[in-house]
């Protein structure tokens, strides 16, 4: 999935007369990609000439930090709004759940995707 990297782009809208699909506008001078319309052809990131729309990749260590944060908020909340500090525990347990069912949904889609080459 693209995304913009705010700092990289100097707003000159080549993507957005690019995009097949009306996906990306302008704000603030700036690119900006609406996923719920976009197809995810790939144009904008050969578009771009300052490589600002960037890979989806790039982010799995900020989406990872992001995870373990929030499953921290959830620990310190589940023990208080719980009121035992045992909650937290069980909550950690809960969201490694959660991120392995992530995993096996994210492995099954895979699977299924690559017997759509076959076809
Ligand atoms: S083509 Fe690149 S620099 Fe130009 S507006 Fe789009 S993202 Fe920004
Ligand atoms: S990937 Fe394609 S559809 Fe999505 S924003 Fe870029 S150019 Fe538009």
């Amino acid at each position: 999935m693209p995304w913009v990297d705010k700092d990289g782009c100097v707003g000159c809208g080549i993507c957005v007369e690019k995009c097949p699909v009306g996906a990306i506008s302008m704000e603030d001078g700036k690119a900006k990609i609406n996923m719920e319309e976009c197809i995810h052809c790939g144009t904008c990131h050969s578009a771009c000439p300052n490589e600002a729309v960037r890979h989806d990749s790039e982010k799995i260590p900020e989406n990872v930090k992001n995870n373990v944060e929030q499953t921290k908020k959830f620990m310190e909340l589940c023990a208080k709004y719980l009121g035992d500090v045992k909650e937290k525990g069980k909550c950690l347990q809960r969201m490694i759940k959660h991120y392995n069912k992530e995993k096996i949904v994210a492995e099954k889609t895979i699977e299924e995707l690559e017997k759509l080459k076959e076809v």
